[in-house]
């Protein structure tokens, strides 16, 4: 299939993400590696610094078994693995907001075997209401002092209003784009579209948002489609590889939305520019549907959301090996979607891939919805 240019330029700055980094550092900024769907990184980019996604793939645990147990969720291992190799060795700082036993785990041992990078652990509420937002808000001023003093530059109003337009925009282009995925013909595939969104995860958000326009204005006149197939959602953590998804859509599926950390969830939902930055950006980040401490309604609701709006066939939970908070979920959720009629698969998996085994399971999935 002939790729767009401007597709292409999207899947080409996620690959490069690590050049993309050190050119930023090399102007003599800070690079601050982050679990960005629940980091505020509006409070990093308002420091001047470039919040980057930290990528977990890793095929062997060779350095992260010595720290952790094999029992331990494959991203916590990968993400272990990944540092140890040095394979971000240009990061000033690592956040991690602590959503989970395993994330919290990790920090420990980190904190024990290493302080390249030093790490900050970013307390995240483990429920919905008003006290939380307003602990959440607290913990995101003691985090901007924290960034304050590690950049040596104050951070005003004025710089997190403009963080919180800046990362507006992109939500609202990434929304844009996702919208176009309604159609019975959409015009960006699943992969596709997940590479829009790592790179976004990775990329300065200014450059972003004026790629992304241009996308917006070219991608319904390209020539190449991706292929059409029965149409289904992916459910999930963060998906750091878009093979994963490439596996799925190579067996007669598109995937026209989903419900992941690294989709749509990481842009649903606005900062309201109207409100207090801090207390904007604190009410933004704990209303993600997720499995850390959204009453499972919420995610209920999110998914038959997607289902209704981009017409989905059925619904493919992607779970991480050993991951807890997403195993947990799933037995409520898919009871719910089985109620509402909605056909789903589970799928559990590590790197490196079982694609032959996945790619059995999906096909047969697609074939009993046709
Ligand atoms: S949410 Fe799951 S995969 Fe992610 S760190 Fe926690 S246990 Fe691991």
């Amino acid at each position: 299939m002939k790729e767009s240019v401007t597709v292409e330029k999207f899947r080409e700055l996620f690959k490069t993400r690590d050049s993309v980094a050190a050119e930023w550092k090399k102007a003599g900024n800070k690079v601050v590696g982050c679990v960005s769907t629940y980091t505020p990184e509006e409070i990093i980019y308002a420091a001047e610094a470039l919040p980057v996604e930290v990528m977990c793939r890793a095929e062997t645990f060779s350095k992260a078994d010595a720290y952790l147990p094999s029992f331990a969720c494959s991203f916590m291992r990968g993400f272990l693995e990944v540092l140890l190799e040095e394979r971000y060795g240009y990061l000033d700082l690592l956040t991690l907001p602590s959503l989970c036993d395993s994330s919290r785990g990790f920090y420990g041992i980190w904190k024990q075997i290493s302080d390249k990078p030093y790490a900050y652990l970013l307390h995240y509420p483990t429920n919905r209401s008003e006290e939380a937002s307003e602990y959440f808000a607290e913990e995101i001023e003691r985090f901007k002092n924290f960034m304050e003093d590690f950049v040596g530059k104050n951070v005003s109003e004025k710089d997190l209003r403009n963080a919180i337009d800046v990362y507006n925009e992109n939500r609202r282009l990434l929304k844009k784009l996702y919208w176009l995925r309604r159609k019975e013909s959409p015009p960006i595939s699943g992969v596709e579209a997940l590479e829009v969104v790592l790179s976004s995860m990775t990329t300065p958000k200014n450059l972003h948002n004026q790629l992304l326009e241009r996308l917006l204005r070219e991608i319904t006149e390209r020539e190449d489609y991706p292929e059409g197939g029965v149409r289904l959602l992916v459910s999930g953590h963060i998906v750091d590889d878009p093979d994963v998804l490439k596996v799925i859509e190579d067996s007669g599926g598109i995937i026209v939305s989903d419900d992941l950390d690294s989709g749509s969830r990481y842009f649903w939902n606005l900062v309201d520019s109207e409100a207090k930055p801090i207390e904007g950006i604190s009410r933004r980040y704990i209303r993600i549907p997720s499995p850390y401490g959204s009453p499972i309604k919420d995610r209920i609701n999110y998914l038959k959301l997607m289902v209704k709006a981009f017409h989905v066939e059925g619904i493919i939970f992607l779970t991480r090996k050993f991951c807890e908070p997403y195993l947990f979920d799933y037995v409520t959720l898919g009871q719910a979607v089985k109620e509402e009629g909605i056909p789903s698969l589970y799928l559990e998996y590590e790197y490196p891939l079982a694609r032959g085994a996945l790619k059995t399971r999906v096909e047969a999935f697609v074939e009993m919805l046709r």
